[in-house]
């Protein structure tokens, strides 16, 4: 054979194909016509396994053989083929194992209490007597020292202590020293992401006590959660959740400190869109009291619920079982390309393009089928908190914190409100269909004073099955209730 070229030799990694040498190879036999690439062994080619396959696929298309020295195949063959294919995965294999060896190797050591790695500020890299790699403080550790002493007793920012810290002879950002009031190593303690939530007691010597540490961590975590309060403003519970009718851009809110009275108002300027604070919480209201249910309904009102439940999740086993029965047929089919791309059948092209073609499908079906499970075991529970949600539904959200109204709001109505300021109503859009649900049965059971049991089952349910269609409760002078299905 004549050699037209040598490659490799430098120290890139095998485990992708995106090495220089590996690229520039392959450039090459592109344009020269080359007959073969010769490598000592297979993983030598490369180890990234299916990727590698494939671009074996595309050079062979092209009339180039690989021909593995110590692994001799005949790639005029499907067999020979479909050998150098196998070996390819097996590169890529050897590779995972021996990276999985490599981090169980780094666990065992950190949970012997050694750090990983550049050692953190304030410490620096050495070797113990055993010659085990090991962290020190070094010159810079007091320094560290110090700044969590002023962090802690005399409660400096950030930026402050970074200043002094300069005028001393230590740069550091001050986003880097989060980090380092973060991070347990200070105080003798390892924590890695490794070893997940587990933190072990380190071999190396602490800057901080554990007390200190502590303390600055308590400053910092209460500085996190005092600015999260101050967004989460208590007086202004609607703040986003409802929008202006007339530009749909979320309503934020303010003080008008002479007055003391807070006010929601529309993003958008020149909108003049705005609202008393206190105001638009009694029209929310409102529109809660409209769901609201007698506590006398209760008890038929769970039974009938069961029945809708139980009906709508029968009738749903025939829909579960049909998709079951696609999905094994897409599964079948995924399998069956897989194993006609391993086997050189067909190129990397057409079998990307049928994967994910079937791959999309089998996620959709997947998706049908959650929708149309219903876990029975849970409908106890979730009947009696849904109803006695809905009997104190207005006092919940009236008595919540502001997370507690948020959540509330949300699961009440998921596309949040709107204000229309010219008419000065309140509208939802859509409400949670189960609430949705509650509340139609309970208008019907008050109809319904003769006690017999109605036929709610059988019109309940398909209106479930059809999914509801959206309700506008609008509240002016007078109120008025639109559903559009029947009760
Ligand atoms: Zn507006």
């Amino acid at each position: 054979m004549e050699v037209c070229g040598y490659f490799g030799g430098t120290n890139e990694s095998a485990k992708t194909d995106d090495r220089k040498e590996f690229q520039r190879m392959l450039t090459f036999v592109k344009k020269k016509k080359i007959a073969n690439i010769i490598v000592y062994s297979t993983d030598r080619f490369s180890r990234a396994g299916e990727s590698a396959i494939h671009t074996l696929a595309k050079i062979r298309r092209i009339g180039i053989n690989l021909v593995a020295v110590t692994q001799p195949a005949d790639t005029q063959t499907s067999t020979g083929r479909f050998y150098q294919n196998l070996n390819l995965l097996f590169s890529k294999y050897d590779n995972d194992q021996r990276r999985d060896k490599t981090i169980t190797g780094m666990r065992h050591r950190l949970l012997n209490g050694y750090w990983m790695g550049t050692a953190p500020i304030g410490y620096k890299n050495t070797r113990d007597e055993k010659n085990i790699p090991i962290i020190v403080p070094s010159d810079k550790a007091s320094l560290i020292r110090k700044a969590f002493e002023w962090k802690a007793n005399e409660d400096l920012s950030n930026a402050e202590i970074a200043k002094r810290l300069e005028k001393y002879g230590l740069k550091i950002y001050r986003q880097r020293l989060t980090d380092v009031f973060r991070n347990v190593v200070y105080c003798g303690l390892i924590s890695h992401s490794l070893l997940n939530d587990q933190v072990v007691e380190g071999k190396h010597k602490p800057i901080v006590s554990k007390a200190l540490f502590l303390k600055v961590h308590g400053i910092q975590e209460a500085k996190n959660h005092k600015s999260k309060h101050n967004k989460a403003n208590e007086n202004l519970p609607l703040k986003v959740f409802t929008k202006c009718e007339a530009c749909k851009s979320p309503l934020t809110g303010y003080l008008v400190k002479k007055k003391n009275i807070y006010y929601y108002k529309c993003k958008t300027v020149g909108c003049s869109c705005n609202k008393n604070a206190n105001d638009l919480h009694d029209k929310f209201t409102d529109i809660l009291n409209l769901y609201q249910i007698d506590e006398k309904l209760i008890a038929p009102l769970k039974t009938q619920l069961k029945y809708t439940f139980e009906y709508f999740n029968t009738s749903n086993e025939d829909n579960i079982a049909r998709l079951k029965y696609s999905l094994k047929g897409i599964e079948e089919n995924i399998n069956k390309i897989e194993e006609r791309f391993v086997i050189g059948e067909i190129d990397g092209g057409l079998y990307q393009k049928y994967a994910k073609k079937y791959k999309g499908e089998k996620e959709g079906i997947e998706q049908e089928i959650q929708k149309n499970s219903l876990d029975s075991s849970n409908l106890d529970i979730y009947i009696d908190n849904s109803l006695e949600l809905l009997c104190n539904l207005h006092n919940i959200w009236r008595l919540g914190n502001y997370n507690e109204k948020q959540k509330f709001q949300k699961l009440m109505f998921p596309d949040g409100i709107t204000y229309d300021r010219k008419k000065d109503v309140v509208r939802t859009t859509k409400a949670n269909s189960v609430f949705e649900l509650m509340r139609s049965l309970s208008i019907s059971f008050n109809k319904n004073k003769s006690g017999q049991k109605n036929k709610n089952v059988n019109l309940s349910a398909p209106v479930i099955a059809t999914g509801f269609e959206p309700v506008t409760v609008c509240l002016e002078g007078r109120c008025s209730i639109q559903l559009s299905y029947a009760t």
